[in-house]
């Protein structure tokens, strides 16, 4: 496996998954597609996988979009990685409780096509910056 990669996104919609993955790859960068928490953490912990962004569904089944911030936060090595929540229909206090957990920002779904390009883009080009 490469370990690494522009983009890990973290989304059990197939439907979501699939959009966010073409998006992503159109706009000329790299991205993994983790179906669950428990997938990604995988990724993450046991092989090492080091991506510039992580996008996180904060909800997942099983593990919560919550416990994976948290757990990959407790990784010396993923502790800076940026992670930005994917929230739908949040709920008053949501946002606040996602960052306090360990998320850097949030995009609302359903995303803004060109709007979500563009923050990613971004994204990833400042954490290039920074470290290549
Ligand atoms: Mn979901």
């Amino acid at each position: 496996m490469d370990k690494r990669v522009d983009v890990l996104v973290v989304e059990d919609s197939e439907e979501s998954g699939r959009l966010f993955q073409m998006l992503i790859a159109n706009a000329g960068l790299s991205a993994r597609l983790a179906a669950s928490g428990v997938e990604a953490l995988a990724w993450l912990l046991d092989e090492g996988l080091r991506p510039r962004l992580i996008l996180l569904d904060m909800q997942l089944p099983t593990l919560s979009g919550v416990d994976v911030v948290r757990r990959l936060r407790t990784n010396r090595d993923l502790a800076a990685t940026r992670v930005i929540a994917l929230t739908a229909h949040a709920m008053p206090g949501d946002r606040e409780r996602f960052i306090a957990a360990g998320c850097d920002d949030y995009i609302s779904k359903p995303i803004d096509t060109r709007e979500f390009v563009r923050r990613v883009r971004a994204e990833v080009q400042a954490v290039r910056a920074r470290r290549d």
